[in-house]
């Protein structure tokens, strides 16, 4: 539900929305923040790496959003936002300062890491950097694991500044996205791998045909998640 008439989410939100406030927020890049949020509301949140949430962006906007961790002790999350600057989300994420509140449907969802998996792949762009921190701290040993993140240019930095151990790959200007994660995995195929594909919505369709079609993955191997998509206002 991206959008909703105000008054229906002002009468929604006291009944399914967990009340939270901003703790801290770090600028690892211009485009890149994590923000804390912690509330009483959060402690003992059933969380499963994957899960994804829903924020009030504005009086009418909802957008979903990953977290990179959650620790339901203490009543703590963190997400980590791309500011894309072309929408309410990434705007109302790049004015969040700490004492700002924030209402949190959520977690929930059905990604989830292949427990019996051999090994894992991971592919996405940069909303999916929580996403791929939280899963990957969720494996049991880091050996069996590779994955590229398609960033933009000049951001090659961004993996690093998150905290998540998988290659950088450039988006070159003037070619479709995906492109640089599709040459990536030309040169490095995990076999007996899950491959967890997320992001951009036309890349994994195109990263999806090319494992199944080039590198012989079956569709069960395949767990995908479209984040965004061309044209689109909040999936
Ligand atoms: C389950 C789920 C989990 C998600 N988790 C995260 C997360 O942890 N961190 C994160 O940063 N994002 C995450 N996203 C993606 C985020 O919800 C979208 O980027 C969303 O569109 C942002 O809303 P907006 O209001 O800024 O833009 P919208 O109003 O939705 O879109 C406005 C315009 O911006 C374009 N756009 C949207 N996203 C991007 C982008 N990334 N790059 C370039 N153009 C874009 C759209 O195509 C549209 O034309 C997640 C999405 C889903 C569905």
């Amino acid at each position: 539900m991206p959008e909703m008439p105000a008054v229906i989410a002002n009468t929604l939100m006291p009944w399914f929305a967990k009340p939270s406030q901003v703790s801290r927020v770090e600028a690892l890049a211009p485009r890149l923040r994590r923000v804390r949020f912690e509330g009483e509301s959060l402690r003992g949140v059933a969380y499963e790496p994957g899960h994804e949430v829903e924020f009030r962006v504005s009086p009418t906007a909802f957008r979903h959003y990953t977290p990179a961790m959650v620790d339901p002790g203490h009543g703590v999350m963190e997400v980590v936002f791309y500011l894309h600057g072309q929408g309410p989300g990434s705007e109302w994420a790049s004015g969040l300062k700490p004492g700002d509140t924030a209402d949190i449907l959520g977690p929930g969802g059905r990604l989830s890491v292949d427990e019996e998996a051999a090994a894992h792949l991971f592919l996405g762009d940069e909303t999916c950097l929580g996403l791929f921190q939280a899963m990957i701290r969720s494996l049991p040993s880091p050996l069996r694991m590779l994955g590229a993140i398609e960033v933009e240019s000049g951001a090659e930095d961004w993996l690093t500044r998150v905290g998540v151990p998988l290659t950088a790959v450039p988006r070159e200007p003037g070619k479709p996205r995906g492109e640089a994660l599709r040459a990536w995995l030309s040169r490095n195929v995990l076999a007996g791998a899950t491959c967890y594909l997320a992001g951009h919505a036309g890349s994994i369709v195109m990263l999806r045909q090319e494992l199944l079609e080039r590198h012989g993955f079956t569709k069960r191997a395949l767990r995908s998640k479209a984040y965004w998509a061309d044209g689109k206002r909040g999936l």
